[in-house]
């Protein structure tokens, strides 16, 4: 396929650079850098106020979303007064000439809504596990109305979408891998990390249980999203040796994480793939894990770290005892091998020539 006009368009939770994107911000920067490298002509549409990434970024005025892994499941579908979800689909609206494809990476409905409307083809890079009913019925209109549009990270993820599960293509994720540095040993005295935002669905908790019942001291960084998560679980656990690091950029977070004995994923929802678990791995950090969603699928275990039966926390501090036997070399060589910017980019492009072509043909035909 010949070279490709590529429009990403970010989340609407906030601008890039601000952390509220969580995993997204990288993804899309990863996106970026792959999709370039091939020799694509990459734009992107995000909230004003959003950092540069290495293309050029429309930035565009409006209030945000609100998270929606903060909504509850029967929750209706929302939009704030002047959204800048709708401005940055007006904004696509107006260019889509211009571009051969839009990725959208918004978990949110008004892009899945309106993709029939759209004359240029989109493609949505699903970030969350099933969460809300009313998203669910969209998406499995979406994937109805349009099929080969959507694709998620994981294959846990995409068994929350029951209606469409073997519908959705799988794609993983990826990072820039040079821009990690492999820490061939962990450093003395022994820590522990947790990468991820302050919030009820990371389960902070268990790591501080882990804390305390190691001796270890565990650092975590990350978006302080909800305050009284941390405050609880330093309440339920008083011994528990956890500093807070704050929210790092990339380029410091890499440097600061490559030091740890492992990395601690506790979450207590299907998380969708878990950029950090390719994080810490690049850096040659082994990962400790629940068996839940995409970790469980990045992790090998006894190999690049553990997988332990989710909220069993008896199980993580065992899997802690065990780390010796992680070559931390083999963590980063998995990353390199199956999660680069090149690796992702090269499954996204595939999926974008089969969706162009697809719409060729449904256009030829109608
Ligand atoms: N992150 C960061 N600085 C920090 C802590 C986290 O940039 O100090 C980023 C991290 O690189 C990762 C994202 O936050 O890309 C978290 O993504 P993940 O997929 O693990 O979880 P999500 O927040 O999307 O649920």
């Amino acid at each position: 396929m010949p070279t490709k006009r590529i429009l990403i368009c970010s989340t609407p939770v906030g601008p890039l650079g601000s952390g509220v994107g969580g995993g997204v911000e990288l993804t899309l920067h990863s996106l970026v850098l792959g999709l370039s490298g091939r020799g694509h002509h990459v734009e992107v549409v995000a909230p004003e106020g959003s950092l540069h990434v290495g293309a050029r970024v429309h930035q565009i005025p409006g209030s945000y979303q609100v998270s929606s892994q903060t909504e509850s499941r029967d929750a209706a579908i929302a939009m704030p007064p002047s959204p800048v979800l709708g401005a940055m689909w007006e904004w696509v609206r107006l260019h889509q000439q211009h571009y051969d494809i839009v990725l959208n990476l918004a978990y949110d409905w008004l892009p899945w809504f309106l993709t029939p409307f759209l004359q240029v083809p989109v493609a949505h890079l699903v970030s969350m596990a099933s969460v809300n009913d009313a998203m669910d019925v969209a998406l499995t209109e979406l994937v109805v109305a349009r099929p080969g549009s959507v694709a998620v990270h994981s294959f846990a993820q995409a068994e929350t979408f029951p209606a469409v599960t073997e519908r959705l293509r799988v794609l993983g994720n990826g990072i820039a891998v040079e821009r990690y540095d492999l820490h061939a040993t962990a450093d003395e005295p022994r820590t522990l990390g947790f990468i991820g935002r302050i919030s009820p669905e990371k389960g902070i908790d268990d790591v501080f249980a882990v804390a305390a019942a190691t001796g270890l001291t565990v650092k975590a960084w990350g978006l302080m999203q909800h305050p009284s998560c941390w405050q609880a679980a330093q309440a339920a656990f008083p011994t528990a040796s956890v500093s807070y690091e704050g929210f790092l950029p990339t380029d410091e977070l890499q440097f600061a994480i490559g030091g740890c004995a492992a990395v601690l994923m506790t979450p207590k929802w299907v998380e969708a793939f878990g950029n950090v678990a390719i994080e810490a791995m690049a850096c040659g950090v082994p990962v400790i894990a629940y068996r839940r969603g995409g970790p469980a699928e990045i992790v090998i275990d006894g190999e690049t770290g553990f997988l332990v039966e989710p909220d069993d926390v008896a199980g993580l501090v065992d899997a802690v005892r065990r780390l010796s036997e992680i070559d931390r070399a083999v963590c980063r060589q998995q990353v390199v091998e199956r999660y680069s910017t090149d690796a992702m980019a090269m499954r996204v492009d595939a999926w974008f020539d089969d969706l162009i072509r697809s719409n060729r043909r449904a256009d030829a035909s109608s």
